[in-house]
């Protein structure tokens, strides 16, 4: 195939602009912008599960104290209504000793009830201590979110809008390339991701490897219109002033 040495070099900048959008669309899919959202995120979703369980503690010891403190009221009414029909003083003597007998009962009864009380006061007042906590740290973690896809959105944004500028000047490029050189250049660049490569110092900077010196002979004897391809990675393999031909 031949083609002006000029356009040969185009496919240089062609593929230079390729290899821009690979790298972007690449980028764009490992955007640490973006892992940090889905790293917020989870966080968050923890804290929730978090916050649900100890709200679930949390009602269910103000249950266990609203209880607690019913039964120690209960039996300090029937308490105070005895010791008033012992003020009252009807009744017989078996009846006052029996009411007597009774009040120092439901006394010890109501110490131990309180102690009870006291321990799930105290375990209520831990649980509701941790349902606070866990809930304050909700507010900072929402605005470490807010903050993190605002980086991702502005990250995603730069991307597009080089992606377009990029995507622009390849085009350019490309239509002014055109014909049968594009149609090979697309067709190598469609199985390797490169399509055409400078010779540098002898070197296919496609595959990285130097030249043989017949294959270097081969391309010094060849037309500068002459298209070349490199013998090892078969890419189009454009002269330029740093072949070292
Ligand atoms: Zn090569």
């Amino acid at each position: 195939m031949k083609a002006d040495p000029q356009l040969q070099w185009r496919l240089l900048d062609l593929q230079t602009a390729d290899t821009r959008l690979a790298q972007i669309a690449h980028r764009a899919k490992n955007l640490p912008e973006a892992a940090a959202v889905e790293a917020r995120t989870a966080e968050i979703a923890t804290l929730d599960s978090e916050i649900a369980r100890a709200r679930v503690d949390d009602e269910d010891v103000q249950r266990e104290l609203t209880k607690a403190e019913n039964d120690v009221a209960l039996v300090r009414d029937r308490a105070a209504r005895n010791r008033q029909r012992l003020d009252a003083g009807q009744g017989s003597a078996k009846d006052m000793q029996a009411l007597t007998h009774e009040l120092q009962s439901l006394a010890r009864r109501q110490s131990e009830l309180e102690e009870i009380e006291l321990e799930i006061m105290e375990r209520a007042e831990a649980a509701t201590g941790r349902l606070t906590a866990l809930t304050e740290r909700r507010a900072p973690l929402d605005a470490a979110l807010a903050e993190a896809e605002h980086a991702r959105d502005a990250a995603v944004a730069g991307l597009d809008q080089e992606r377009t500028d990029v995507a622009t000047r390849r085009e350019n490029i490309a239509a002014g390339v055109g014909g049968e050189l594009l149609a090979l250049y697309e067709k190598i660049r469609a199985t390797t991701g490169m399509g055409a490569a400078p010779l540098t110092q002898r070197r296919c900077e496609g595959c990285n490897l130097e030249l043989m010196s017949a294959d270097l002979d081969r391309i010094r004897r060849a037309a500068e219109d002459e298209v070349v391809r490199c013998d090892e990675c078969r890419r189009i393999l454009v002269r330029t002033a740093e072949s070292g031909l």
